[in-house]
């Protein structure tokens, strides 16, 4: 029996799971000491001001570069820290790193705010509130220099509990932000209940938009919406001049994307900065 199920053309499929299953169980383990070995690396892409060019903010993205298998998508290795109970002390490493370039680039003087990503398990975590607020008291920060980026589907996996947890962090001063609107199913009525400033539409709209009629059409009634409830509107994955003028014509309030920038390193970031500002101030003379 087993000799035929070799035969079987699944083998292969099987083979290749296996290998799929090593690679995670080798990522999970290593994850583990990935903060303290120095492979973490935090990027900073910056997000304008849509009607003035000014940059607002950074959104903070996690890389890690694994000494064998090199760089590793953060969609996959968020992922398994969450299953694998390790993104506690990742969420808890960024923050940390995050805050200390914070205040690192204010003495350099590049004054920004930090737009953060959290997971599903960091939102239910009744700790998260007290570890943010400590992290910004001691790297001298004000709660407004945050902001934190909940996916739509982490909100809606424990809506409740979510909300509770939003609360707290609202009060504490923190800015909080729907990331990828558009991609769950958050209803409106949901969505009034949270306690959010803002919605940051998913880049699947964003990317075809000077090209598709539909994602036109979403966009729009996304930024009347969020107008209408009060909200501040962020569209990422902005790649073109077209889809920047368009959303400018549309209302929307903040753009990232590679038009403007990749996400870069800390000190490319300062650079890129001041060199940013200063075109700006051409461009007004
Ligand atoms: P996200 O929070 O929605 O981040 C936006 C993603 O879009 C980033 O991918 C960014 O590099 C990419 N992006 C920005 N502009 C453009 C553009 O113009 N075109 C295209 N095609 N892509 C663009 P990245 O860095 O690979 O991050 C993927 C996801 O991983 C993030 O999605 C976020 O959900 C998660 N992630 C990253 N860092 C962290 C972290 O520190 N903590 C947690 N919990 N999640 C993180
Ligand atoms: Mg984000
Ligand atoms: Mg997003
Ligand atoms: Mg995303």
């Amino acid at each position: 029996d087993l000799a035929r199920r070799a035969r079987q053309p699944h083998r292969c499929y099987v083979v290749g799971q296996d290998e799929q299953h090593l690679r995670q169980l080798t990522l999970v383990h290593d994850l583990q000491e990935a903060a303290p070995q120095g492979q973490l690396t935090m990027v900073y892409q910056p997000q304008l001001d849509a009607r003035t060019g000014r940059v607002t903010a950074v959104e903070a993205l996690m890389r890690w570069q694994h000494p064998r298998l090199g760089f590793i998508p953060p969609d996959e290795f968020i992922t398994l820290a969450e299953h694998s109970g390790s993104i506690q002390r990742l969420t808890q490493w960024m923050v940390d790193t995050v805050c200390a370039q914070l205040r690192a680039w204010e003495q350099d003087g590049c004054r920004v705010d930090a737009a953060i990503n959290l997971s599903a398990k960091d939102v239910t975590d009744d700790s998260l509130p007290g570890r943010l607020q400590h992290c910004l008291t001691s790297h001298g920060l004000s709660p407004e220099r945050l902001r934190l980026e909940i996916t739509e589907s982490a909100i809606m996996q424990e809506p409740e509990q979510a909300a509770c947890r939003l609360d707290t962090l609202r009060q504490a001063g923190l800015r909080i932000a729907v990331d990828d609107f558009g991609t769950g199913y958050s209803s409106l009525a949901q969505l009034k209940r949270l306690p959010v400033q803002e919605l940051k539409i998913d880049k699947s709209f964003i990317l075809k938009l000077d090209e598709n009629a539909d994602d036109e059409i979403i966009v729009r009634s996304t930024i009347e919406l969020g107008h209408n409830l009060g909200l501040e509107i962020v569209a990422e994955g902005v790649e073109t001049e077209a889809s920047r003028v368009l959303l400018t014509r549309l209302g929307c309030d903040i753009l990232q994307g590679y038009l403007f920038s990749h996400p870069l390193s800390a000190s490319q970031f300062c650079a890129w900065k001041a060199a940013h500002d200063k075109a700006l101030t051409k461009e007004r003379q």
